[in-house]
């Protein structure tokens, strides 16, 4: 049995990012990893724009300009303002060159085509400079850069509608067990609705996994291998569920072993999560995952994730970590680590009810896992604890 941190560790040695770029739109390539530079290809803003509604004047000593027309956004007009000229501007459109500043709607007063300004006008106010946000030829994202609406919403403001990207690694789910039920119909005694799959894909549907297979298999040794075979070598990434701990019935870790997947660890010292198995075959990297949902669901966001957005090429693939206070007291049992559903916010963290790995119910709630240390024994309110961030 290896430490939290070792598990990281060994992770992070043998993940990379293998997968090959290709090209998206814009809108496609949310949640991928730019795999070069994009450079900008013209100025931004284009031109000196207005960034109010208000009047472009060329200054003068005295507080009474004389309007001379109007600049509308989206046009382009040239106007030759003399000394206590103005026009009427409006937010993004271009500003005369011949205009000193802007000024704002509300800082004058207006009678026919006479305008005053109650306090003198500074030189250059409320004008945005052309590449003031950046300028043509200049880095506008680096390689590696995970890219968001707002990354969406920058290249297009800079009319690329395309990007290169690293590919997204394939992800297969295979879950395991006989009690497993598909949900939709009456349950039936002995059995339980199958909620990993749906768990996992949503998980992975959420950043951007869009080749995902889902695998089903009852507890019996050759089905799982069987099941195994057939999915590794096809995929990045293997995602077992159940069928890892040390009962009778669990024969994921007996089915990996035969077909020759080299383990690179196999239980960590934590809560939840204890049988976490990690392993590799050729190019496709496996982890079997406790069956228990919120077993399984902790050690995705924990291992899982992190690996995927690396070999995803993402530049920051870890989940954002931060010390916050705990608005809640807490009493650990044993000596392994813990990660406890918790939520985050106001700058404080709450500790959740029902931290049991069989529960959802209140990781449904959640938006952060608490991470007590194997070592802490307890948490009284006010103590910092490190939370780390789950994405949405
Ligand atoms: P296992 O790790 O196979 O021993 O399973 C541990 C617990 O998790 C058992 O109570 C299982 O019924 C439950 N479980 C395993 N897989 C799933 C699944 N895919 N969906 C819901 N519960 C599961
Ligand atoms: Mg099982």
């Amino acid at each position: 049995m290896i430490e939290t941190q070792e598990a990281k560790n060994i992770i992070s040695a043998v993940i990379s990012c293998r997968t090959l770029p290709e090209r998206k739109t814009v809108i496609n390539a949310i949640n991928h990893a730019l795999s070069e530079d994009i450079f900008s290809p013209i100025h931004m803003p284009p031109f000196r724009q207005s960034a109010m509604d208000g009047y472009a004047l060329r200054l003068h000593e005295d507080s009474a300009y004389k309007i001379v027309g109007e600049a509308r956004a989206g046009d382009f007009r040239s106007f030759e303002l003399q000394a206590g000229e103005a026009v009427r501007i409006f937010t993004g459109a271009s500003v005369p060159d011949t205009a000193d500043t802007v000024v704002m709607q509300e800082k004058t007063s207006r009678e026919g085509d006479r305008m005053h300004l109650p306090a003198p006008a500074a030189r250059g106010e409320n004008i945005r400079l052309p590449g003031e946000q950046i300028k043509k030829g200049a880095l506008a994202l680096r390689k590696g850069t995970l890219l968001t609406p707002a990354g969406a919403g920058y290249l297009s403001s800079l009319g690329i509608t395309e990007a290169m990207v690293f590919r997204k690694p394939s992800v297969a789910i295979l879950s395991t067990g006989n009690e497993l039920f598909e949900p939709g119909a009456e349950l039936p005694r002995g059995k339980v609705y199958e909620s990993n799959s749906s768990m996992l894909l949503s998980a992975l549907i959420s950043q951007g996994f869009s080749d995902v297979s889902l695998h089903k298999v009852p507890d019996d040794y050759t089905g799982t291998a069987e099941a195994l075979d057939g999915i590794i070598g096809e995929k990045d990434m293997v995602l077992a569920s159940g069928g890892i701990s040390v009962g009778d019935y669990d024969f994921v870790g007996k089915a990996l072993r035969e077909l020759q997947v080299t383990q690179h660890f196999y239980r960590v010292r934590q809560k939840p999560g204890k049988p976490l198995y990690f392993g590799q075959k050729g190019n496709t990297f496996l982890f079997a995952l406790p069956g228990n949902p919120a077993a399984a669901l902790s050690c995705f966001y924990i291992y899982v994730y992190p690996a995927l957005q690396k070999m995803s090429g993402i530049k920051n693939f870890e989940l954002v970590r931060s010390f916050e206070q705990s608005a809640s007291s807490f009493v650990k049992k044993g000596d392994r680590a813990q990660f406890l559903k918790a939520f985050c916010g106001n700058g404080k963290v709450s500790l959740l009810e029902g931290q049991s790995s069989a529960m959802l119910h209140t990781f449904a709630l959640a938006n952060a896992l608490a991470f007590v240390p194997a070592g802490t024994k307890k948490i009284a309110e006010g103590d910092l604890l490190e939370v780390i961030h789950l994405p949405l």
